[in-house]
């Protein structure tokens, strides 16, 4: 028996137990003629007191102890003489009477503490170190937890889980996907999942009613924070069901998730529902952070042509914002916000801002090319109270000058503190459009994925106006991020072919891509529909973290690299050889 008890569970009760523990030296310090040693493992510190006089020889082996040093302690439960009352096992000690080193250590590269000294690189190369820290295992626990309930929860409405291969052929979802090699199959090549989305919606046909999985998915993109090129989804379909049916399903699970993972009450209310349109007019977004208002104000009546300012008067859009109590913004916080918004990553073409004086006069940035009347419309247009800014943007791109306007809305919610990690704003958006354009392809993409059904009133519009048909989609969203998102499916065999018609899928290609979906459609597919969370993303916003990655056991970096295992990497060329692989030399 290498431990009795863990290194978190000591308490007074246990005064005067003998028993032994196993852990990590976390730290020693020498205070007179007694040696103390925190000991840690995964479940807390408790502290191990050496006294020189009682056991001299014990001490001095106590006092070589190093950092990180595996050991194992025989002794007896003390009460403290200083308390700490800041850790749960602080009311006591172990006087130890045995010490057993179990394995030595390195010094390790960083500090194992809550605020390390250890860079990014170095905490994910050696991450099986960054993993002993307090804050990071936390979140592996919270995982842990949320998966725990996941499963709880749809077990409890009857969800089947059912594993789904990794090894498949390629499914366009809209991003790249990631290839391996067949070495009995030579030339072929299988492709990794971007979700089972084909997959669940066949097992729908088999009749299984009801799926989930908490799944792998893989997908070649650029890394940005809250991406990685694998990810863990939860994913979930359903037979005979609306749409209604669903966000009722899972509303009723995110309410479930909150109250037990996170302790939060999101209360008997059902979420907000904005229609994508409508996310879109108000926020730029969609996925607007709720937690906070300053919607947008189109101020195309009240500015263009008003004035001899050109900008405005060629402008396909003006909108505004207004940051309440901000009149009194420097010259210096106007440049920054000027510069934020000119930055490349956004692109606007400037900033027009207004101050609401004291006296209720309007003071802006364009003054010159407008009256006072028009000024003072303006205000009440934006409903400025004295002390507020109006922040202005306009565009020739009416869509992408809403999306510099949300970028400029949610830096000044950061700026006003408005974005609390502690509250949550969740809302589902609606009746997406079913197809987007894509300049890069020039022709139409599907906006969710081309198994989405369109919503059925606008199905004759496929051929007619495809880019305004709508679909029956649906995205959750808390805090201005996507946490999950799906749809109602296509189930019929014609309408299938269709959709890959507008999406320029020539007969013969659509067959050779999807014909065993719209095979099986043929064979009595029920109505179907579902969704899929992003693991990562909600165990981060539960976590409070910036970042996805830290929710992950190993995750990769910006490059999509594992420091740690050093992969990608080259292969032999054994291997290559084997797989028939000739590689083109690499550029010097
Ligand atoms: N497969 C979809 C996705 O990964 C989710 C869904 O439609 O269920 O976004």
């Amino acid at each position: 028996m290498y431990r009795s008890k863990t290194c978190g569970e000591l308490r007074m009760n246990n005064v005067g137990e003998k028993v032994t523990l196993a852990g990590w030296v976390q730290r020693t310090r020498k205070m007179g003629g007694m040696t103390f040693v925190d000991l840690r493992d995964r479940y807390g510190i408790t502290q191990l007191v050496f006294n020189q006089e009682a056991n001299a020889e014990l001490c001095e082996r106590a006092n070589r102890l190093g950092r990180e040093f595996v050991i194992q302690v025989e002794g007896v439960v003390n009460e403290r003489f200083s308390k700490n009352d800041k850790m749960p096992t602080g009311d006591v000690e172990i006087i130890v009477s045995a010490l057993n080193v179990l394995n030595e250590a390195l010094t390790p590269p960083f500090t194992i503490e809550e605020n390390t000294d250890g860079g990014d690189d170095l905490r994910m190369k050696y991450r099986y170190i960054d993993l002993r820290r307090e804050v990071v295992r936390k979140n592996l626990e919270l995982r842990h937890k949320f998966c725990i309930e996941v499963r709880r929860f749809l077990d409890s409405k009857g969800f089947l889980e059912i594993e789904t291969p990794v090894l498949v052929g390629s499914t366009p979802e809209g991003a790249r996907d990631f290839i391996v090699p067949s070495r009995m199959n030579p030339g072929c090549f299988y492709a990794l999942p971007q979700s089972p989305q084909t997959l669940k919606q066949l097992l729908m046909v088999a009749g299984m009613d009801r799926y989930f999985q908490i799944v792998k998915c893989f997908r070649d993109e650029d890394l940005r924070a809250d991406r990685q090129p694998e990810f863990t989804q939860i994913d979930c379909e359903m037979s005979f069901v609306e749409q209604d049916d669903i966000i009722k399903t899972f509303e009723e699970m995110t309410k479930y998730l909150f109250k037990t993972v996170r302790g939060v009450d999101l209360g008997e209310q059902p979420f907000l529902r904005l229609s994508w349109n409508e996310a879109m007019r108000r926020f730029g977004s969609d996925k607007p952070d709720m937690r906070f208002g300053m919607e947008f104000v189109e101020l195309m009546d009240v500015l263009k042509g008003t004035g001899d300012f050109g900008v405005f008067n060629e402008a396909a859009y003006i909108g505004g914002i207004c940051a309440t109590g901000c009149a009194e913004y420097t010259r210096k916080q106007l440049d920054e916000l000027t510069n934020f918004v000119k930055s490349p990553q956004i692109g606007a073409k400037g900033l027009v801002y207004a101050r609401v004086n004291e006296d209720g006069s309007v003071k802006s940035s364009v003054d010159k090319f407008y009256t006072p009347e028009v000024l003072e419309k303006l205000k009440e247009a934006m409903q400025a109270k004295p002390g507020d800014l109006i922040l202005i943007i306009s565009g020739d791109d009416a869509m992408r000058a809403r999306k510099q306007l949300c970028e400029l809305r949610l830096q000044m919610g950061s700026r006003l503190g408005l974005r609390d990690k502690n509250k949550f704003a969740l809302l589902w958006v609606v009746d997406f459009p079913m197809f987007e354009w894509s300049d890069e392809e020039g022709r139409l993409m599907a906006m969710h994925h081309p198994f989405t059904a369109p919503k059925p009133e606008d199905v004759e519009k496929l051929d007619t106006d495809p880019a305004s048909v709508k679909a029956n989609a649906y995205d959750m969203v808390c805090n201005g991020v996507e946490v999950g998102g799906g749809s109602i499916r296509i189930h019929d065999a014609v309408l299938q072919a269709k959709i890959f018609d507008v999406l320029g899928f020539t007969p013969e290609k659509a067959q050779e891509q999807f014909g065993f979906l719209m095979n099986a459609f043929k064979y009595g597919a029920p109505p179907h529909g579902g969704l899929a969370y992003g693991l990562d993303r909600w165990v981060s916003i539960f976590a409070g973290l910036d970042s996805i990655r830290d929710c992950i056991a190993f995750p990769k970096n910006n490059a999509g690299r594992d420091v740690m295992l050093d992969a990608p990497s080259h292969v032999d060329q054994k291997q290559l050889d084997e797989l028939q692989i000739d590689l083109r030399p690499t550029e010097a």
